[in-house]
């Protein structure tokens, strides 16, 4: 048996005003080059300085993330070159990082699986190269210092995923919590959210190649590159062939990875300490108060849900990973109680209405009050669930209250029994072959009575009465009495 070995790397963009070492500002897609100042392009004799709000998102993500934290962490001088890294050196973190020895809990088949992380550290990030074409045959390419000196945390975990589908739930939850922190938005096609992978594979007690995939654009890939990449590796070794420690490249067209460049040996960056930064000392009582503003987590929301108000876990996981969800949910249930159909009403019908029509969450007015009134005739009996999901429907679309649409439709059950008894009465009088039929134990005619009494009642009546009306009508035929 092969044993796949996957581990990531994050880059998470850290939703600070400014840069990781000057003022510039972070604002996303402004004109190129408008957001530079001599820090942030490297020119010589300029002092970076640290950024207090980014190392404060720094220590609630690592906290979020179950790690510790070094109380004195540094920074050091990662030399590389390439053009859209202007001091030839990126300032990152390196032996002490922010945070180490952390673990995330995921929900993997109904189980929860601990993928545990080995560091987050902070860095800033390089610029960005435009590329004109294909890369390899561009005659010319334009940099963009704007995104130069950015701040960044890197989350990187240890290779214990073995499966596409793990990194994605993986990855879904720390989105999910990098926006419930506010650290970052975690958007993706922005670049906010990056992600590298490592693919190995073993059998035995062979240890398998590295293998490093760059370029991956959304979860979706991520999870298609490792499973193509786990498939690749398998397959190569059934042929005898050895697997090469590279960068590959995932084509997302083909849905496969290509070779990039091939990595012969660790690169070598020369890290050493910066010189013109002094060393991150961290006050415990301002980690423990940063500690103290985590709010409740979206799995722990997601874990109480299931366990104290009896959702089901994909409604839960679905309504508790979104914080917009989440708030409009619990705002209800706190004020109208009912939390297993209000999770289906806001699930189904709710947010099926809003996806149709391409509206976002921030656009609906069916709240509180409209969900009191709605339990108002749901808990009385006066309308059944199938009634009141159209009338959420109507509600979002035409901007009515429950109650207009309720009273103006005439949609309320009849439930006086005597009203119903009477009309029973009359089709059971009406239809005497029917009835022989019941009565001679053609049972599934029942049905044929139920319609028609609904048919006389215009489809109003309290269907759990009409049913029960109709038994003990059919019962009392049964014992001798006469039409
Ligand atoms: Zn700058």
């Amino acid at each position: 048996m092969y044993k796949p070995t996957i581990g990531l790397e994050i880059h998470i963009q850290l939703a600070t005003k400014s840069k990781m070492f000057c003022s510039c500002s972070t604002e996303f897609g402004d004109p190129p080059n408008t957001h530079v100042c001599p820090v942030c392009l490297g020119l010589p004799g300029a002092l970076p300085v640290i950024n207090k709000e980014a190392v404060k998102y720094g220590i609630k993500l690592a906290h979020a993330l179950n790690m510790e934290i070094n109380l004195t962490s540094t920074f050091y001088r990662k030399n590389y070159f390439y053009p859209d890294l202007p001091k030839g050196y990126q300032i990152t973190q390196y032996s002490l990082p922010l945070g180490f020895n952390g673990f995330l809990e995921i929900p993997m088949e109904g189980k929860i699986k601990t993928i545990r992380i080995e560091r987050g550290h902070i860095e800033e990030d390089s610029g960005k190269s435009i590329h004109i074409g294909d890369i390899t045959e561009s005659e010319y390419s334009f940099i963009d210092f704007n995104r130069s000196g950015v701040p960044l945390m890197e989350i990187v975990t240890y290779p214990d995923f073995e499966s596409g589908d793990e990194a994605y739930e993986f990855l879904t939850l720390l989105r999910s919590i990098v926006r419930y922190l506010g650290v970052s938005s975690g958007d993706m096609e922005k670049g906010a959210l990056r992600c590298d992978v490592n693919v190995s594979v073993s059998k035995n007690e062979n240890k398998g190649t590295k293998v490093e995939i760059k370029n991956l654009n959304s979860f979706r890939s991520v999870k298609r590159a490792i499973d193509y990449e786990v498939e690749r590796q398998i397959n190569a070794i059934e042929r005898g062939e050895r697997i090469i420690r590279e960068t590959r490249h995932f084509d997302e067209k083909e849905g496969t990875t290509k070779p990039m460049r091939v990595k012969e040996e660790l690169n070598d960056y020369r890290y050493f300490p910066e010189p013109d930064l002094p060393p991150l000392v961290l006050d415990e009582e301002f980690v423990s108060e940063i500690k103290r503003e985590i709010p409740e987590l979206p799995h722990k929301k997601a874990i109480r849900y299931i366990e104290t108000l009896g959702i089901q876990e994909d409604y839960a996981r679905t309504i508790a990973y979104n914080k917009k969800y989440a708030d409009y949910f619990e705002n209800i249930v706190d004020n109208v109680g009912h939390p297993i159909e209000v999770a289906n009403f806001f699930l189904v019908n709710i947010l099926g209405l809003l996806n149709k029509r391409g509206k976002d969450i921030d656009s609906l007015t069916f709240g509180t009050n409209e969900f009191k009134e709605l339990f108002h005739y749901l808990d009385s009996g006066l309308i059944s669930t199938n009634i009141a999901k159209g009338v959420i429907e109507e509600s979002i679309e035409k901007g009515l209250s429950v109650k207009e649409i309720v009273e103006s439709k005439g949609l309320i059950q009849i439930t006086d029994e005597n009203q119903i008894r009477n009309v029973v009465i009359e089709v059971l009088k009406k239809n005497p072959t029917p009835v022989s039929q019941y009565l001679s134990g053609k049972k599934q005619v029942f049905g044929f009575l139920v319609g028609q009494t609904m048919k006389e009642l215009k489809g109003k009546g309290k269907p759990e009465l009409v049913n029960k009306i109709l038994n003990e009508e059919l019962s009392k035929l049964g014992q001798g009495d006469q039409l």
